[in-house]
Parts: structure tokens; sequence; C-alpha cells
């Protein structure tokens, strides 16, 4: 997709300091850097989110995404390593090519994400189980 940030980063377009490459996938440094050691792992095609990935790119996605975060954690010691995924505005995702961060956390780093449970009864937990696995079947 010609406007698009990752594609061009992918196209070598744009400057970006790779970390891993494969057939499918491109790891780089965020230029935020949340923490140190802070990586994208983006799908080389240009698929906006997780709806449009084929199955071998969510695969090579997250095999490169657990390669990267062992190497993260053998570079850094973090304490922790948060995966993060966004899709859609509202959700978060700024950058409309689908990627995932492996950012490494600390105490007290000031990164929040805020997970305001609603703790339904069971039964409607079933009653949504089952509109998902409608659409899987
Ligand atoms: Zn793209």
């Amino acid at each position: 997709m010609t406007d698009c940030v990752f594609c061009k980063i992918v196209a070598k377009q744009i400057p970006a300091t790779v970390v891993h490459e494969d057939e499918a996938t491109l790891a780089f440094m965020d230029i935020g850097q949340v923490n140190p050691g802070h990586v994208l792992v983006a799908c080389k095609a240009h698929v906006e989110n997780v709806y449009g990935l084929a199955d071998a790119q969510a695969a090579a996605v997250f095999h490169a995404a657990a390669r990267v975060a062992r190497a993260i954690r053998a570079a850094f010691n973090p304490p922790g390593l948060s995966i993060y995924q966004a899709n859609g505005i509202p959700a978060g995702q700024t950058v409309l090519h689908f990627h995932l961060h492996l950012l490494p956390r600390h105490d007290a780093d000031g990164m929040q994400l805020v997970w305001p449970v609603k703790n339904p009864p069971r039964e409607k937990l079933e009653e949504y189980a089952a509109q998902i696995r409608a659409q899987l079947a």
C-alpha cells in the first residue's frame, strides 16, 4: 500500500532499525521506546489488522514474536514483557498495518492498561461463547 508507513519500512523506503527479518515478517525497534528494547513485529504484506491475517501469516508473526521476545529477555533481562496488539482505532491502533508490540516491562514504568472488568454472570459467559462458537463452526 503506497501511503502506509510500515509498507514503506518493509520496502526499505523509510529507514528502520531492524532486529529480525524473514520471508513473512519484519521486526524493528519502535521509535517511541516506551522502555529500552521495545520492538514491533509486523507482517511484511499489507494486512490492516488481525481479521485479514492468513493462517500462515498469523503463525509467522507469532513465531517471530516468540523468538524476538526471548532475545529481548536475554539482552535486557526485564522483569516482565507485555505483548500488545490493537485492531481498529478505538482499540488504540495508530498504524493500520498489522503489528504487535514486544514491550519490556519494569516495576512502576508508567505503562498503564485500564481493565474495567464487568464480571457478568455465568449465563452471560455462555451466551457470549455461543455467539463466538457459532462463527467458528
Ligand atoms: Zn502497510
